[in-house]
């Protein structure tokens, strides 16, 4: 009997062909939506393998239903949507997409951050509603990137690729890590405390995994230790960020402003107290979302895949 693949998005069909030439596979192809949870589970009960998405909780209760699975590869190089400890404990090997991501994500990040101190959203609200009345010395003045101290929380591969772009920039670059970041000899960035990293830093950018040991690192008394002209940008996870204390930060000049590309709870609706704030820069989460990337990571996942189902070690496992 063929072995069967769970894909829990649309993916083109080159993508899909390779996994249909030699598995039955089940797509989850409804426009946008995510696979509703029951549905999910059902599929996975005689699945050998899955392609997910970080909007699939791959928790317990799918370990213990799918008894075929052999391999989850996850479209994202993070993978708080996966219960490691399941995984290990049901003999499921996991994959990830490090890498092939990571410029275009650490291109997000600089775009968030240049948005940001250039009041880019703000300038073009403003324009597009009328309310343009002319040039003036000071009007829409924002900040410098150039020569300022950059802080960056997860010194890994995106943040590495985004320091190597603030030497165009002249800036001092400085990191919190748990430990000396192999990047960062070459790009002459220092190690510091989270504190001297917050108290330092002109603009501040968070590009950790979420782990327990970083959830809600940034909150009040974070914010609290920032200098009020700093600016904060997230591309890591939203749960990294307390977002009550960011928004009390940013309405009370704790902080200039914050760049967001990640949510606490995702997709966040028109509704949410973010929304129409005129120092904060929101984007719906694109950190990894250009056409050649995104072709990248699903080839990685399929050949992740591929390679678990034919006896071999993925080519990006999760340690
Ligand atoms: P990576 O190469 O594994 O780097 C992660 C870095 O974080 C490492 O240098 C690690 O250093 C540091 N770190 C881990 N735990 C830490 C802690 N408790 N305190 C301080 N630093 C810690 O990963 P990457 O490829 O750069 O990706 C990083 C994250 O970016 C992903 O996990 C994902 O959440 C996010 N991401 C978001 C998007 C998006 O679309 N917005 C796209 C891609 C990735 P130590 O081990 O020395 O602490």
């Amino acid at each position: 009997m063929a072995k069967k693949v769970v894909v829990t998005r649309q993916i083109k069909d080159e993508h899909l062909n390779q996994l249909k030439e030699k598995y039955e596979v089940f797509m989850w192809d409804s426009a946008g939506d995510p696979m509703p949870k029951k549905r999910f589970l059902e599929e996975m009960e005689d699945a050998d393998a899955a392609l997910t998405m970080l909007s699939e909780k791959v928790d317990a209760e799918v370990f213990e239903a799918a008894k075929e699975l052999k391999v989850v590869s996850n479209l994202a190089v993070g993978f708080d949507n996966i219960d490691l400890e399941a995984a290990e404990k049901n003999d499921v090997i996991i994959a990830n997409t490090p890498d092939v991501l990571t410029e275009t994500t650490a291109e997000l990040a600089f775009t968030l951050m240049l948005t940001s101190a250039r009041r880019i959203i703000e300038a073009n609200r403003e324009l597009e509603s009328g309310d343009w009345t002319g040039w003036s010395p000071y009007h829409m003045a924002g900040t410098d990137v150039y020569g300022k101290t950059v802080g960056i929380f997860g010194m890994g591969a995106i943040g590495a690729a985004f320091a190597r772009r603030l030497k165009g920039f002249d800036c001092r670059v400085i990191y919190h890590n748990r430990s000396e970041s192999k990047y960062a000899a070459d790009l002459d960035a220092k190690l510091v405390s989270f504190d001297e990293l917050l108290e330092q830093s002109d603009f501040v950018l968070c590009a950790a995994p979420l782990t327990e040991e970083t959830k809600y690192k940034f909150d009040q008394e974070a914010f609290g230790k920032m200098q009020d002209h700093a600016h904060f940008i997230n591309i890591g996870r939203g749960a990294h960020v307390v977002e009550t204390d960011l928004k009390k930060a940013v309405e009370t000049g704790d902080i200039a402003a914050a760049a967001l590309d990640v949510y606490d709870g995702e997709p966040i609706s028109k509704d949410h107290p973010f929304i129409g704030m005129d120092n904060m820069t929101l984007l719906p989460h694109i950190g990894s979302a250009s056409v050649a990337t995104r072709d990248d990571m699903v080839q990685l996942c399929v050949d992740n895949i591929t390679h678990v189902l034919e006896g071999k070690a993925p080519l990006t496992q999760v340690k």
